[in-house]
């Protein structure tokens, strides 16, 4: 044994060393449809503004540690119920690790609870803090099973519930009284969060609800509204809990850079939501377009992103990828995804080069 697998042996986790890491495939020369980006870019005179903005940071000094400015006028814009503040983080990956760092117990091993498939950081966070995952099937239309999600809470009471409103990577919306009733079955003894990563494709939010329930945390994140360049999450909860999880966010987690180009978002939100819904609209046309399709199963989205069922998710893959479109192949991750791919919905042009790759890939 080398001495660096010596050093490795005896200082990393046997947990770290046994799985590999974050894939994310390199796309240079692709259509893009693997990772629910938004396709625009800002338009040229925004381009110049921002440019501007980021030309007048303050580099040489931290920043500024509260980010208090930046906080009241992401709750002010973005719908966060009055009396309810916003933690940040560099994008909502940072939050879940920042959540599971909070609630892993000492005692015992805490549990995180999910729906399965969802996503996977939910998971490897919840791994990486030292608890125990339980992930709960979802039924074979990849509709939330209630009884199920409410037998594991009984059995395992976990401390963190994570609930993606739509789910990734199915794209659907659970059923708003399931998910408040998962809620009121942690009670006062687990924290239920609900993931609304797509909300500007779903229009539907529990963001409002928060003052319903003590034990919710509703998470979002800028990245699929068009800005997951800046790395910028943002979730809310009861101001004591948020206080709780405060303490275990890195100091200066939001660098100078990333707060400007928030600033400068929140100042023409309008120009995102527009893309937002030419988006939902692709979607649509979309969707129809791949039913159309002889073998193609699409199942119902909110989300910026459609899952499609075909005769063989491999082969359709592999052939897409020769056309030079990357889509996500998430036929392995589950049962109930056998054979399913996901798409990114993107701009009239990609979608049509796609839905042309697609046919000649099913038919080759
Ligand atoms: N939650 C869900 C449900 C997601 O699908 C994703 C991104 N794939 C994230 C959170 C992470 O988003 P961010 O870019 O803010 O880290």
């Amino acid at each position: 044994m080398s001495a660096v697998s010596k050093l490795i042996a005896a200082t990393i986790r046997s947990d770290v060393r046994a799985i590999g890491s974050y894939h994310v495939p390199d796309a240079g020369g692709y259509i893009k449809l693997d990772a629910m980006e938004n396709p625009y870019e800002l338009p040229e005179p925004l381009l110049r503004e921002l440019g501007q903005r980021l030309a007048d940071a303050t580099l040489n000094r931290y920043p500024v540690a509260s980010y208090s400015a930046l906080k009241q006028r992401i709750c002010a814009k973005l719908g966060v119920p009055a009396g309810y503040d916003v933690m940040l983080g560099n994008g909502s990956d940072e939050l879940i690790s920042i959540l599971d760092m909070a609630c892993a117990l000492q005692e015992r091993r805490a549990v995180v609870l999910a729906p399965s498939p969802s996503f996977v950081m939910y998971q490897r966070s919840a791994q990486f803090a030292g608890m125990d995952f339980v992930g709960v099937p979802l039924k074979d239309d990849l509709t939330l099973d209630l009884p199920a999600m409410l037998a594991a809470i009984a059995q395992h009471r976990p401390s963190l519930v994570y609930l993606s409103y739509p789910n990734n990577p199915t794209g659907n919306l659970f059923d708003a009284d399931a998910i408040v009733a998962i809620i009121a079955a942690l009670g006062e003894t687990g924290i239920a969060v609900v993931d609304e990563a797509y909300e500007p494709f779903a229009q539907a939010s529990f963001m409002e609800r928060l003052p319903e329930f003590p034990n919710l945390v509703v998470m979002r994140t800028v990245s699929k509204l068009g800005l997951a360049g800046i790395r910028l999450g943002y979730m809310s909860a009861a101001p004591e809990l948020l206080a709780q999880f405060d303490k275990v966010r890195p100091p200066y987690n939001i660098n100078v850079l990333t707060q400007a180009a928030a600033e400068f978002a929140l100042d023409h939100v309008d120009v995102l939501n527009q893309q937002a819904a030419q988006l939902r609209a692709a979607r649509a046309e979309l969707a129809g377009a791949m039913a159309a399709l002889p073998g193609v199963t699409v199942f119902p989205s909110a989300a910026n992103f459609i899952l499609i069922r075909v005769p063989n998710a491999d082969d359709a893959y592999a052939k897409l990828l020769d056309r030079k479109v990357l889509v996500k192949n998430v036929s392995k991750m589950h049962a109930v995804l056998s054979n399913c791919l996901r798409i990114t919905v993107s701009t009239p042009e990609e979608n049509a080069a796609f839905l042309d790759a697609l046919q000649a890939s099913l038919a080759a």
